[in-house]
């Protein structure tokens, strides 16, 4: 028995953070195990509806979610965290928030060469084409975590790969929806 981890999914727009986090959540409930997704899209439209993309506003916005994690984790929630999180500081400051024994690093480390191909929502056209500033891997840094518990490029490695890999790294101790 593990206690509750979160599983933070930092990388590019488009490297396949959310994709995989729904796809670990619906595996967790496969097994009868509830755990929450905090994507970065949706932290956006609530909780951090009030910041920007400036370097302190993702600051900002990873804290509060480090604390909501906190929370669940207390808990006994599992929680998959989808937000590109570009900052290595602001990283290290979630998981001294969460805790080290807690926070499980991973980086979504597909290429911004495939994440900019794919550009699943428009967004890199639309940043190539001055229309987003400060956007991530473009015209704003990517700081790549130098140590995670785990490195993925989804250009290799398929989503079902992901989750069970994922799965794995979560733990045992989630309470069950029964
Ligand atoms: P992010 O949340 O990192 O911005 P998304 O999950 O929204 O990325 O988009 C990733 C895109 O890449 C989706 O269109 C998804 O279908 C595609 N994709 C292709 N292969 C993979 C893979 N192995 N893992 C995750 N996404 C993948």
């Amino acid at each position: 028995m593990t206690e509750a981890r979160t599983l933070w999914l930092t990388g590019l727009s488009g490297a396949g953070k959310s994709t995989i986090a729904v796809a670990l959540k619906e595996r967790f409930e496969a097994a009868g195990r509830m755990s929450a997704v905090l994507d970065g899209d949706a932290v956006r439209t609530g909780l951090c509806a009030d910041l920007g993309f400036s370097p302190e506003a993702r600051s900002e916005n990873i804290r509060r979610v480090a604390h909501v994690c906190k929370l669940f984790n207390d808990a006994g929630l599992t929680v998959i965290v989808a937000m590109i999180s570009p900052y290595m500081d602001d990283r290290r400051n979630a998981q001294i928030v969460i805790g080290a024994s807690r926070f499980v690093e991973v980086h979504i480390a597909t290429t911004l060469e495939v994440c900019e191909r794919r550009d699943p929502k428009g967004l890199y056209s639309k940043a190539r084409a001055g229309l987003i500033p400060q956007f991530t891997g473009i015209t704003a840094p990517y700081e790549a975590p130098a140590t995670p518990s785990c490195q993925l490029d989804t250009a290799v490695t398929s989503v079902s790969e992901c989750v069970a890999i994922l799965y794995a790294l979560a733990g045992t101790s989630e309470p069950t929806s029964s």
